[in-house]
């Protein structure tokens, strides 16, 4: 038996059915290895409110199979930036092409359209452990019982300590901010044919966006020393407090999400970045690259990463190899993706005032062109100061 059969017939386990753990399935599934996917939820296809896809890995999720992405959620064409007053500050054209847009979709819609593949996922049990990762690795569950595997996928999510296994030392960083996000069963004609809508106040921003469906999508994103921050017996009624005078149709959206469906995350971020891999074992999605929110892109990384581990799986005879291959092609490109969005996350959520006023006036006045060469170019240097 050659190498490549004995590891494809032992199988993989993939520990974690989020985005990146589903698609890392496909993947797999693709090159006839036998895989499983371990997740402490009841259902894959449980929980999550909304997010964006950018053409990248729209075109990568298409190119694995899941043309039907293109069905899902509402296509984009511009999102406009606004203060607290509703004024627009920038509006950026999104829809490049027809092929070339992202799209606003629910989570469940796209776990449902990701969860095809998952013939025997076991589930309600989580992994305490992974050993052996160099040779054999062994899993150990919650239940006290044991799986010994070809290899191990830990897509397990930012905050999972099982990336220790792979790289000991390395954890999340806090980026002192907290997020709220919802899915409304409401339209609104502002966010009518695709438009996305972010306001920007002192120290916390909503974004607004249509889901498609008859759905909206929104998130709430504010810093942790920023002023009025209170405990919050309900996340709705404290939302509605600290946004009350903020421009439609945030309340009524926000208003209009059942109260248990509000999803709380703490924001952090994997940088320094972790080792991705170590013998037969492989960090994927948040777990590898987990980024600050404010491109928009840490799922969509995940999947875009995930179509170049599908091109050097035919390559290589073992998986350890064609991890390794994986690791070199994506882990710079993924490096700058999550300076970019802590920048992103830096520019977008300033809480001082004076500073908060420069960035909006030069935002509301300057033509876009020219703020885009400016910015551009101080981003490229501070990038290449940190390399
Ligand atoms: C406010 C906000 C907005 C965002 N917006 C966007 C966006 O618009 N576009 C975008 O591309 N990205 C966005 N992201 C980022 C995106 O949500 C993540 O990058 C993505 O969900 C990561 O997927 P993942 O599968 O790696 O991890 P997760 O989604 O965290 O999934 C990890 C899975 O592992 C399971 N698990 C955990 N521990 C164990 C264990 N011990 N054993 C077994 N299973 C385990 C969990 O139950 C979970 O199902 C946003 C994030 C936030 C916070």
């Amino acid at each position: 038996m050659s190498l490549t059969t004995r590891a494809k017939s032992r199988g993989i386990a993939i520990v974690g059915g989020g985005i990146a753990g589903l698609v890392a399935s496909r993947v797999l599934n693709r090159h006839q290895y036998v895989c499983t996917i371990i997740e402490p939820r009841t259902e894959l296809t449980l929980g999550g409110a909304g997010l964006v896809l950018w053409p990248a890995a729209v075109r990568a999720l298409s190119q694995l199979g899941f043309s039907d992405v293109l069905g899902l959620g509402t296509p984009l064409r511009e999102s406009i930036l606004r203060d607290t007053k509703g004024r627009t500050l920038l509006r950026i054209p999104l829809a490049f092409s027809r092929d070339r847009q992202p799209h606003a979709l629910t989570r469940q819609s796209l776990m449902r359209l990701l969860n095809q593949d998952q013939c025997n996922p076991i589930l309600a049990k989580s992994c305490t452990d992974i050993s052996d990762v160099e040779h054999r690795p062994v899993l150990t569950f919650s239940d006290g019982t044991r799986m010994e595997a070809g290899g191990v996928i830990v897509a397990a999510g930012m905050n999972s300590t099982l990336r220790q296994s792979v790289s000991p030392n390395a954890q999340p960083r806090d980026c002192h901010r907290t997020s709220w996000r919802g899915v409304a069963p409401i339209e609104d004609e502002r966010l009518a044919g695709g438009t996305g809508i972010e306001t920007l106040g002192l120290g916390c921003r909503v974004g607004l966006f249509p889901a498609g469906n008859g759905f909206s999508y929104w998130f709430v994103q504010q810093n942790l020393h920023a002023d009025g921050l209170i405990a919050k017996p309900s996340a709705r009624a404290w939302l509605e407090e600290r946004l009350r005078s903020w421009p439609e149709p945030i309340a009524r959206i926000i208003a209009a999400t059942p109260e248990e469906s509000i999803v709380e995350t703490p924001i952090s971020e994997m940088l320094p970045q972790p080792r991705w891999q170590r013998g037969n074992a492989l960090l994927i999605g948040d777990a590898a690259h987990g980024m600050a929110p404010d491109l928009g892109r840490g799922a969509c990384a995940a999947i875009v990463n995930l179509l170049a581990f599908d091109c050097v799986l035919s390559k290589y005879e073992s998986f350890s190899q064609a991890a390794h291959s994986y690791v070199k092609a994506r882990r710079r490109v993924s490096w700058v993706i999550q300076h970019a969005s802590r920048l992103a996350g830096s520019l977008r959520q300033i809480e001082n005032r004076f500073l908060y006023t420069v960035r909006n006036t030069l935002w509301r006045f300057l033509p876009p062109l020219l703020l885009f060469r400016l910015i551009v170019p101080l981003l490229t240097k501070r990038l290449k100061k940190r390399s």
